[in-house]
């Protein structure tokens, strides 16, 4: 009988950054799950630890936002791991991993040549699949696990312990994601779950999405235009499909990363759930292709849905500057907003980055891809294990989290620490 340990390099009390080290309890050779960056209140990138590379079996992408994957290439600097990734993870991953080079070169450990390395070291994977790694030491299985296209719920089987991490998840199922395959996975020793929102429920998605049709209609037809800010990946177009559902009467343009990454999952049909209303947002709505379009876009009655989703950047800070000051326009916020971002300032202090008063109208709804509370406790449910570790969390929220779920099942609950190691026994 042999047992196996769960490290903590990152996410420990922290929502993002999220790492983990799954190996064999005696062993030095272990599978790295997630590594990714924060970032401090000067925007700064916070890297998560490593483990020496020459010890790593495998690495997985649990999928492309940052926070999971912006330390991984550290490991190319003097090594070649195997890494696996779906194959919209890993063409988003590179979109990421530029972009994020491009603005934070300055901090990074690395450039763009292991980048370069690590998409070169990617061996794409399907869910349902299952690969041995370390000359059949570990065997990785992965699920959907329904948070953005391409996002997996991988099963490291190390010695006589199954560990279940979740990655990001999401157990409801939207336009654009079926929920996770959560009646697959089967039974769990250990279960490495985020819990981002592990003391909140959100609403239900139809309800958001009327909402936001409500509050579009009603700004048309007094004449305004519409600014939706919305995260590039995943987030801009489930909005856009929303959106296509329905005529307006107006052009609806796309502009920012959204338009690269929704070209990306043009090609990834398996992963999307209505892939047909996303085509038909595609084939209808104008993508924004430079600034003559972008300079026209806001200046009649239109729907424009852009990034950066916090208006930390990008074309939506564009559009917010020219737009904001007119009360028949509205900024309708669908992404989570971070504290001293600007998205969030307008919400909650009426300001403009500029200092000045928002005269628009605000309206912010909640479109979240992780998972609530009650969804994030059906994970344990279904799964069953007899010990669950709590990351990718704020550490009241985990606390919260934790008392919900001893007092609903029986399960040890461990808040995940960063640096520390937890070693589990048959
Ligand atoms: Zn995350
Ligand atoms: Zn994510």
């Amino acid at each position: 009988m042999r047992g196996a340990s769960v490290r903590i390099l990152g996410g420990g009390g922290e929502v993002g950054r999220l790492s983990i080290l799954v190996k064999l309890k005696d062993s030095k050779e272990g599978i790295i799950v997630d590594s990714g960056v924060n970032f401090d209140e000067e925007d700064r990138p916070i890297f998560s630890s490593t483990y020496p590379p020459r010890y790593v079996n495998a690495i997985v992408l649990s999928h492309a936002h940052l926070d999971h994957i912006a330390t991984a290439p550290m490991y190319f600097i003097s090594e070649t791991p195997r890494v696996y990734a779906t194959k919209p993870t890993s063409r988003m991953a590179k979109l990421m991993l530029e972009d994020f080079l491009k603005l934070n070169g300055y901090f990074s450990p690395y450039e763009h040549y292991e980048v370069k390395r690590l998409l070169e070291n990617v061996e794409t994977i399907r869910f349902g699949q299952m690969v041995g790694v370390g000359n059949g030491t570990y065997t990785l299985e992965f699920y959907s696990a329904g948070h953005i296209p391409g996002s997996v719920f991988t099963v490291v089987n190390a010695g006589d312990i199954r560990v279940g991490i979740t990655g990001d998840v999401n157990t409801i199922e939207t336009k654009l994601m079926k929920p996770a395959q959560l009646d697959v996975i089967g039974r769990l020793d250990v279960l490495v779950t985020e819990a981002t929102y592990g003391s909140t429920l959100h609403p239900p998605r139809r309800k958001a999405e009327e909402r936001l049709r409500h509050i579009v209609e009603e700004v048309i037809d007094s004449g305004g235009t519409v600014l939706i800010p919305a995260f590039s990946i995943a987030r801009g177009q489930e909005i856009m499909m929303v959106l296509a559902e329905r005529d307006y009467g107006v052009p609806v343009y796309v502009d920012g990363m959204i338009r690269q990454v929704t070209e990306i999952f043009m090609e990834s049909r398996e992963y999307i759930n209505n892939f047909s209303l996303l085509k038909k947002a595609y084939e209808e709505f104008r993508m924004v292709q430079g600034w003559r379009d972008r300079n026209k876009a806001w200046r009649t009655p239109s729907i424009i849905i852009s990034s950066a989703g916090m208006l930390k950047g990008g074309p939506s800070l564009y559009y917010l500057k020219r737009m904001g000051q007119n009360p028949r326009n509205a900024i309708v916020l669908v992404s989570f907003q971070a504290p001293g971002s600007n998205g969030r300032k307008i919400v909650e202090e009426g300001v403009m980055p500029s200092g000045e008063p928002v005269r628009a109208r605000v309206e912010w709804i909640d479109f979240s891809s992780h998972a609530d509370w009650k969804g994030l406790a059906s994970i344990v449910e279904k799964t069953r294990p007899s010990k669950v570790i709590i990351v990718h969390s704020e550490v009241d929220v985990a606390r919260e989290y934790a008392r919900r779920l001893t007092s609903l099942y029986d399960v040890d609950v461990i808040i995940g620490e960063n640096e520390k190691e937890y070693v589990f026994e048959p």
